[in-house]
């Protein structure tokens, strides 16, 4: 049984920014308490192991009593910072910087006088913190079939999350170009993402069964998934090495294994082994 494993497969750069920085901030003299503002990244092994080394993760900011707090790569809105700055709290910020310019333009499409379109999950955290920046004031778009209900002006903006799925961004965009007269659209989705996916769509095609590794609570991790699985090609989504199960490779001669961009190596080494004693050899 032959394996192929995705070049980019694993941590992507904002999510290992957002790690570096909290190491150093939990290995620093300075010792206040330090707060992550959710779980650092999406992935519930990894944040198991900064618990261990002293980093609380709470859901809201008003659960923060004093010292460090740590915004994560997904982002946050203006009032955090707010709110961080009134109660003297230190601001550790993670938030990968794609996300920022996805707060910019929002910020300049509505100073400009567009309709603002975003193109994303509502209840994600970076549309939320991206919706925060224009003060509330854009719709959000997941499907071609949600936007037919929706109003649309004349002069709208677009944006997208930045781990949107590609296909699904051009249908929507194509639908919105149909139904306004001015429309100004910027690709947000970031090339750590395309270029996972991308890789996944091809990968699918040329394997008997798809391996993704990463957080179940990881969007661009079930995307992955979703997209092999969309392509007609046998996929199971694990978080470890331990959910996989002997009779998914029998009889399977070439299997491709993907992660998430909160995956980290260790994961996905852990079911490359895994899948090896099982009888892989890993393809060059
Ligand atoms: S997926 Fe892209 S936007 Fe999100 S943290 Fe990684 S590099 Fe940044």
């Amino acid at each position: 049984m032959q394996i192929i494993i995705a070049k980019s497969a694993g941590f992507c750069f904002g999510v290992r920014r957002a790690l570096e920085l909290v190491e150093a901030a939990l290995n620093a003299e300075e010792k206040s308490p330090i707060f992550s503002l959710g779980p650092l990244i999406h992935n519930p092994t990894v944040v198991k192991g900064l618990e261990a080394k002293g980093l609380h993760v709470v859901n809201q900011i008003e659960e923060v009593p004093e010292g460090r707090v740590v915004i994560r790569s997904h982002g946050v809105g203006p009032g955090i910072y707010q709110y961080a700055k009134e109660k003297n709290l230190e601001v550790i910020d993670a938030t990968c910087p794609f996300v920022k310019n996805v707060h910019q333009l929002a910020v300049l499409l509505k100073k400009e006088g567009y309709q603002l379109i975003i193109i994303g999950e509502r209840e994600h955290a970076e549309v939320k913190g991206v919706l925060d920046s224009a003060a509330g004031e854009a719709l959000i778009v997941s499907s071609p079939t949600e936007l037919e209900q929706m109003n649309l002006e004349l002069k709208v903006g677009i944006i997208s999350q930045t781990t949107q799925d590609i296909n699904n961004f051009q249908q929507i965009v194509c639908q919105i170009v149909k139904r306004t007269k001015e429309c100004r659209v910027f690709n947000t989705i970031c090339l750590a993402t395309s270029k996972r996916q991308q890789e996944v769509a091809e990968l699918s095609k040329q394997v008997d069964l798809v391996i993704v590794v990463g957080g179940k609570n990881s969007a661009n991790t079930c995307r992955l998934a979703e997209i092999a699985a969309n392509n007609g090609t046998l996929t199971y989504h694990v978080e470890s090495a331990a959910e996989l199960q002997t009779d998914w490779f029998q009889d399977k001669k070439v299997v491709g294994i993907t992660a998430g961009a909160s995956t980290p190596d260790s994961q996905i080494n852990a079911v490359v082994e895994k899948i090896k004693s099982l009888g892989g050899i890993i393809s060059d």
